[in-house]
Order: C-alpha cells, then structure tokens, then sequence
C-alpha cells in the first residue's frame, strides 16, 4: 500500500482546520506535526516509548477535519489509523482505554450496563446532577441522551409511505440501542413514510469503531465479521443513524478485505442520504430555530454534506442556520472525551460560545452522532443553556407526527 502521508508538502493549509491545534497552538498538535511524528515513527526514528509522540499523537480527535482543507489529497485518517495500529502492537493500551473496550467488546456487559443506566436517567437525578466538574459533564452527556423537543408528545404509530419501496435493515450498534431507542423509533418511522421497508436483523452488535480509532484491529475485526455475518445479504441497503458507526460499516470491504464485506460496505447509508434520497417527504409546519451542527464522522469521513440539510428542509417553518463552524469537531470523538477529558472540552467551550452567541438562540442544535448528542448537550447544560440536541430524524418525525 502506498504511504497516505507521503503527498505531504508541509504547507500548512491544514492548520486553522485542526481543533486541537487552535486549542493549544502546538505544532505538535497540528495535523501537520503529527504527521513528522508519524513518519518518524514509521520510518523507527522515535520509538512507540517516546513520551512526547504518544501524548501528540493520543490528543489527536481522529476527525479528519484536514482531510478536506489539504490540497495535496494526504489521507490523514489512514495514515493515523496505521500509526495507532502500530503503537497498540508494540504497547498494548493503557488501562483506562482498554477497560472502556473491553467494555464495548462484548454485549453481555454493555447492553446491561447501558440499559441500567438509561433507568438511571428516567428519574431526572442525571439532568439533576449535570454541571461542568467530570462526574457532572458525564451526568450531563446521560441526560443529554434523553433529550426531548420543546413540546415533545407521546409518539403515534408510524404511517406507511406511498410506494413499494427498497428494504432497510437498520443497524441496531450499541449506544444507539440503547440510549438512542427514541432515534431508532424515529428512524423506522421516517423511512417507513417515505416508502422504505424496515427490517430488523438479528446477531448484530457494536461496529467496532472505538477500537479501530484506539489501534485495535483485532477487535475491530472480530465485531465487523460478526455484523457482516449478521447483515449480509439481508436487504437492499444497511442505515445507520450514527455517523461514527456508519463511517466504518462503508470501511468494512478496507477493515476486513475480503469482497462479502466490501459489498455490505456498498449497502450502507446514512438515514439521512436514504431520507434525501426519497424527498423527504414534507410534514406539519414546526417553528423552530434550529442550528445544525455537522458530525466529522458524516461530514469528513463519510462526505455526507446536503442529506441532512435536506432533511431538515423538508420540515415547513423550521429556520434552518449553519453556526460558524459548524464543520468543527466538538470534541466528542468516540471515547476521547473520557480519555482526554482536558482538550475535549477546551474544543468544546468554542462550540458552546458559538451557539451562545447566535442571533437568534436556536432552539434546538441538530446533529446525527451519539457521541456529538451527548458531547454538546452536555456542555449546553452546563453552560446553563436550555437548548435541547437532536438527531435530524427527530425533527422530521416531529414533524410527520404534526
Ligand atoms: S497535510 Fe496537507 S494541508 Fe497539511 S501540511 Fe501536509 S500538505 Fe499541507
Ligand atoms: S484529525 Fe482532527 S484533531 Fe487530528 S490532526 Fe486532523 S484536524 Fe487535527
């Protein structure tokens, strides 16, 4: 394979893109920099025991933000996927990381441990106990999770679409199984209005992104064959409503190289490119201010820019806005924000200020990530901020239940 970083001609268009670089201005924590540490590192030129590299390299939020500001077409992403690779074969991962996916790597912990706490979250005590200290931020990212509209009703059954349509296994992943039940309701609803057939495919389980991004292939590998194993052949397209889980399902055929998976990989739509793809169809009016907020993983990784506009375009009434960087990572990055909770949140307060400072306060933020759900509404209540975050799917089955 040809280096990714190679096309690198240290110009430096890169640098104003990277969150974590206008957070410390360090070189080092550039995408520029990383890449010298990462060439070093390929070439054996610093060690996977340097200190220094291994802090850089960990800081980094993976969010492909420079991918699209490089004019010299660098694969920045794969090139990190590679040096992450290499620093988990010769170090392992340090204890935190490697409990938290260990966690993920198995349904027999996760499940529960995700269900015990959306009880949790049912009694109020976690909007109750939100603040910025790091017990109230993750109290505040559970609540975040359950977020409800301004005048949220109890939902009706769905209405079926005009048309035969395609059929749509959804992609059940594990966050969004289980926190993120109302997205997945609110996505069967959506797609099942405009004509899809929604199938539901058991043997499924987490997508293995948070191991892929921390450097364990292994394991990214065993979740992937068993999703493949699970989805393949089971219907015309795969939907996700993640856009970390749907960045690397389109990366299976990359992952796991072999022609069953890249044909899944082919099948895999975000809900909203399916969404925008067959309208959407138009609901009830909803007059809300609504400031959509661009996940990296659906914006950079999967390049999936008008789908979700779309989406919310369709909602008569809805003003739409786009907050300056909109297009900036907010600092969630899958586990990143329990692992480097200091620079996820100093990327995150920018956000926050952004949606402080918007004329007019919108209403609600839209964004269709779970970890960019919780992230920034996390960081909204602790601000003091009473503004809801929601997955376009929401609105839009707001909207058809008008
Ligand atoms: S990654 Fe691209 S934009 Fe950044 S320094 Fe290298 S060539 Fe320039
Ligand atoms: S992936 Fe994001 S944080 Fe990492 S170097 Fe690129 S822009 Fe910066």
């Amino acid at each position: 394979m040809t280096d990714p970083l190679q096309p690198c001609v240290h110009c430096g268009f890169c640098l104003p893109a990277c969150p974590t670089y206008l957070a410390t201005g360090d070189e080092s924590d550039s995408p520029r920099g990383r890449i010298v540490l990462m060439r070093a590192l390929e070439r054996h030129e610093l060690g996977p025991e340097d200190a220094a590299l291994v802090q850089h390299l960990d800081a980094c939020l993976g969010c492909r933000g420079c991918e699209p500001v490089c004019p010299s077409g660098v694969a920045y992403g794969r090139g990190l996927e590679a040096a992450r690779e290499r620093l988990f074969q010769a170090r392992g991962l340090p204890p935190l990381p490697r409990a938290v996916l260990g966690v993920f790597r198995r349904e027999s912990l996760w499940r529960p441990l995700f269900t015990a706490a959306r009880a949790f979250r049912a009694t109020g005590m976690a909007k109750a106990m939100c603040g910025s200290g790091r017990l109230g931020f993750g109290m505040g990212m559970l609540a975040a999770s359950g977020a409800s509209l301004p005048g949220e009703q109890v939902p009706r059954s769905s209405r079926d679409g005009a048309g035969t349509g395609a059929t749509v296994a959804l992609f059940r992943g594990c966050v969004m199984d289980t926190l993120f039940r109302h997205v997945h309701d609110a996505t069967r609803r959506t797609l099942e209005y405009n004509g899809y057939r929604v199938l539901e495919v058991e043997g499924q389980t987490c997508c293995g992104a948070l191991h892929e991004h921390g450097g364990d292939r292994g394991a990214a590998v065993e979740l992937a064959r068993r999703n493949v194993a699970a989805l393949a052949g089971s219907a015309d397209y795969v939907v996700t409503n993640s856009a970390g889980c749907g960045a690397l399902l389109k990366d299976y055929g990359h992952l796991l190289g072999d022609e069953e998976a890249a044909a899944l990989a082919a099948k895999v739509r975000d809900v909203s490119e399916l969404l925008a793809e067959a309208g959407p169809r138009p609901g009830a009016p909803l007059e809300l201010d609504v400031a959509y907020d661009a996940p990296c993983h659906l914006q950079h990784a999967q390049r999936v820019h008008e789908a979700p506009l779309a989406v919310l375009r369709a909602i008569p009434g809805l003003r739409l806005s786009l907050l300056p960087g909109f297009d900036r990572c907010c600092g969630s990055a899958g586990i990143y924000s329990v692992l480097n909770p200091g620079m996820a949140r100093a990327v995150l307060a920018a956000k926050i200020e952004t949606i402080a400072a918007a004329e007019p306060r919108p209403s609600v933020v839209a964004t269709g990530n779970p970890g960019c759900l919780m992230q920034i509404g996390a960081g909204l209540l602790a601000a003091g901020l009473d503004i809801p975050v929601a997955h376009p799917v929401e609105l839009l089955d707001r909207s058809y239940r008008g």
